[in-house]
């Protein structure tokens, strides 16, 4: 009784053209490298390797300055305080907000690049940057699973890839975790920055649609925190759906 359909030959020759596809790669690599050479995507410096970011502007992206809500990451002017009034006052759904960092400045700047200029590259650099960020708070273990921000399919088309949804697959490989679609976006909103409290909440008013999912404490990556009202529906319409804990995590906060 056989118990594996490749015969030894087959393996070998699966082996070899392995070795050939990586061989080609490398080389595909080496030559890329060598007509144009990687640049720093913030100083614009050469790099000597396949990296990113230099590690002097690495070492210089700027974190959060001042006492912060415990919650969602929002100034407070009092140290002694842990929230910030609206975290204080209202009955919030999202359980926590991460962000790597200020969006004014480098973060900003990566950001829009990914974004706008779909530099890729600087997209997966971004999702590893926030996968290591989870690792060192050892916050892996509180989640389930991983999800995004979702788009419409209409703004999704124009831009030709969802930067949540990328970001999320990153951290989720890095983390080993599964990444499960669970949201729809069922219309287009305006933006929020522009809106007063009340009108964003019913700019954003069921726009999210929950799509079947067994997950109880997931993490739900977006690009950035700016008023915190898509986080804080999208947490709504997770948990309206049975998700017990939603953290979130940003690039970056406005
Ligand atoms: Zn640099
Ligand atoms: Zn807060």
């Amino acid at each position: 009784m056989t118990t594996s359909g490749a015969t030894p030959t087959n393996c070998f020759a699966w082996r070899c053209s392995c070795n050939v596809l990586k061989m080609g790669r490398q080389l595909l690599e080496s030559l890329a490298a060598a007509l144009f050479p990687p640049r720093c995507a913030l100083c614009l410096r050469e790099l000597p390797t396949l990296e990113i970011v230099c590690s002097d502007c690495a070492s210089f992206l700027p974190s959060f300055e001042g006492s912060r809500c415990q919650r969602c990451g929002a100034p407070v002017d009092d140290s002694s305080i842990d929230l910030c009034l609206r975290c204080g006052t209202q009955l919030l759904a999202m359980d926590r907000v991460f962000s790597l960092g200020p969006y004014q400045g480098d973060w900003g700047r990566l950001v829009r690049s990914f974004k706008f200029e779909r530099e890729m590259v600087i997209g997966r650099w971004l999702g590893e940057r926030m996968a290591t960020a989870l690792l060192v708070r050892n916050a892996v273990r509180e989640f389930s699973a991983i999800t995004f921000v979702p788009m419409t399919r209409r703004d999704r088309r124009k831009r030709g890839f969802n930067q949540a949804e990328v970001l999320a697959r990153v951290i989720a490989k890095r983390l080993d975790l599964p990444l499960i679609r669970m949201l729809d976006k069922t219309r287009e909103t305006s933006l929020q920055s522009g809106l007063s409290s009340a009108e964003r909440k019913t700019n954003l008013r069921d726009v999210f649609r929950l799509l079947p999912c067994r997950q109880e404490h997931v993490l739900l990556v977006d690009d950035i925190y700016t008023t915190g009202s898509t986080v804080e529906e999208c947490a709504r319409t997770l948990k309206r759906g049975g998700v017990q804990s939603v953290v979130a995590m940003t690039v970056a906060r406005a």
